[in-house]
């Protein structure tokens, strides 16, 4: 591979603070937060995109407040973010399902208002179009990251920073070991969304009551699509009849949500395997791949469909949604054993109940393994194994492929997030690296917020 050298130069320290997030999906906005709680400590978050939210802006329900008792178990910071819409009407009740255990549904484009108005409240500094592109590490203490934009290369200084970008970015570059994929390397597929609006639901509805032998349904029954909030699973056999007929589809099952609006839906039906998102050349081949299957997946729910006949495509998001990337090692990894056996930690800073939902790493269909009960996320799983000053939320914390295929949903994320805010906050006041923290102060600190914990 041809390489050059590029030669050492200074560059500005645009800012110092105590507490750096690096990502604003649902950990990085609930860390955010939960660092500058009380108001003692300058946190700064910072963004590449031009808005805030992550994947809670791409149209997806927010899974599992719930367990599959219908009790709630992700509370705290997350539901105060669902209150905060509700006032706005921008969020569904948590709704059961049997399939996903539970959704909620909020509207995107009051997501990146509220998560705006949650940054103003907690007097977080938000930098936007800002990506970190490395970390600055000193004797085994990251001590801020290197950001890159319009205004060039410069440095932001932190006691901590919680790296929550989803791919483990900042971590990666300070020489964390990460981990990508299965045994082989191979990860989920990614996704383009894509909502459409005119849709006459009620017609969807009792369609799907009265005609459900014949759909193909994924063991969702026929009461829950008749009122409320629902996730279609299923119409596995339309589908597979369109795609005799040369409609383009790439998934097994069609896949739709429920919007806020009575007519609209949002459709989760493309997907390109294969991809790795941390090599630009290949996520640029996954956006290419899923804006023309868009269409045809368009073009199959309303040629099928009864009820999306006069419906139309209105939003597309802004980017291709990634499932899965890397990983960072920690210092315990959570395993699916783990999850599946809904074993005990002490040092547990979340309660989480959604299955192992592993979108499979090539062909169209999914596979769902339900935990014998709620399980719990260690602490341990937000610190990387060796690197201190640093911590990790969201999907890229220490899991191993499948026990991640489960933790990665909002709900989970948006947790993790709180208590890796928290931890940074109490170990800065301590004075202690994060990996030292007194665990118990940060699970009293989550309970003290509302949060639930075993
Ligand atoms: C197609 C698809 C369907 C899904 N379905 C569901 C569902 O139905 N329900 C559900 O609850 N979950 C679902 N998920 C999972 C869920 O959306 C994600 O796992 C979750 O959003 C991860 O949250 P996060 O905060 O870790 O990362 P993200 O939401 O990815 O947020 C990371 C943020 O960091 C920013 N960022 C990244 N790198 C940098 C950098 N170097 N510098 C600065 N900023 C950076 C990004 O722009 C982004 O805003 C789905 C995911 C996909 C892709």
């Amino acid at each position: 591979m041809k390489t050059i050298k590029e030669p050492a130069r200074e560059i500005r320290v645009r800012a110092e603070v105590d507490v750096l997030v690096v990502g604003s999906g649902p950990a990085g906005i609930m860390a955010a937060e939960a660092a500058a709680k009380d108001g003692k400590l300058k946190v700064m978050l910072i963004e590449s995109r031009g808005y805030l939210g992550g994947n809670l802006t791409i149209g997806l329900p927010i899974l599992s407040y719930l367990n599959a008792k219908g009790e709630q178990v992700i509370k705290g910071a997350a539901q105060k973010f669902i209150d905060r819409l509700r006032a706005r009407n921008a969020a569904s009740e948590h709704t059961p399902c049997k399939l996903h255990i539970s959704l909620t549904i909020a509207d995107s484009e009051e997501i990146k208002t509220v998560a705006w108005e949650m940054m103003d409240d907690a007097g977080v500094d938000v930098l936007l179009y800002a990506f970190a592109s490395d970390a600055i590490v000193e004797d085994g203490c990251v001590k801020g990251v290197i950001i890159e934009s319009k205004a060039g290369r410069e440095a932001i200084l932190a006691k901590t920073v919680i790296d929550c970008t989803g791919d483990a970015d900042v971590a990666f570059r300070a020489g964390v070991e990460c981990r990508k994929g299965d045994e082989r390397g191979r990860m989920q597929p990614p996704s383009l969304m894509f909502s459409m609006r005119g849709v006459n639901m009620a017609q969807v509805r009792d369609n799907v009551v009265n005609h459900y032998d014949e759909y193909g349904m994924d063991i969702m029954p026929p009461e829950q699509f008749r009122k409320g909030k629902f996730t279609m699973v299923g119409m596995r056999k339309q589908l597979a009849d369109a795609r005799s007929k040369g409609y383009g589809l790439t998934v097994d099952r069609t896949i739709f949500t429920t919007g806020i609006n009575d007519d609209e839906v949002w459709v989760n039906m493309t997907r390109v395997s294969g991809v790795d998102s941390t090599d630009p050349a290949s996520y640029t081949h996954a956006e290419h791949k899923c804006r023309k299957q868009l269409y045809e997946a368009v073009r199959y729910l309303k040629d099928y469909i009864p009820g999306f006949e006069n419906a139309w495509l209105e939003t597309v998001p802004p980017f291709t949604g990634i499932r899965e990337s890397r990983v960072i090692v920690g210092k315990y990894t959570l395993t699916k054993e783990d999850l599946l056996e809904a074993r005990h930690f002490d040092d547990e800073i979340a309660v989480a109940s959604y299955p192992v939902d592993l979108h499979h790493e090539e062909g169209g269909d999914c596979t769902l393994i339900y935990s014998k009960g709620d399980y719990e996320i260690p602490y341990r799983t937000l610190v990387p194994e060796k690197i201190k000053g640093l911590l990790v939320a969201g999907r890229n914390a220490s899991m191993d492929h499948k026990a991640m295929a489960a933790t990665r949903v909002m709900a989970t994320c948006m947790a993790m997030g709180e208590a890796a805010g928290a931890a940074a906050r109490i170990a800065i006041e301590d004075g202690v690296d994060p990996s030292e923290v007194d665990v118990k102060k940060v699970q009293k600190a989550l309970l003290d917020n509302g949060g639930y914990l075993r």
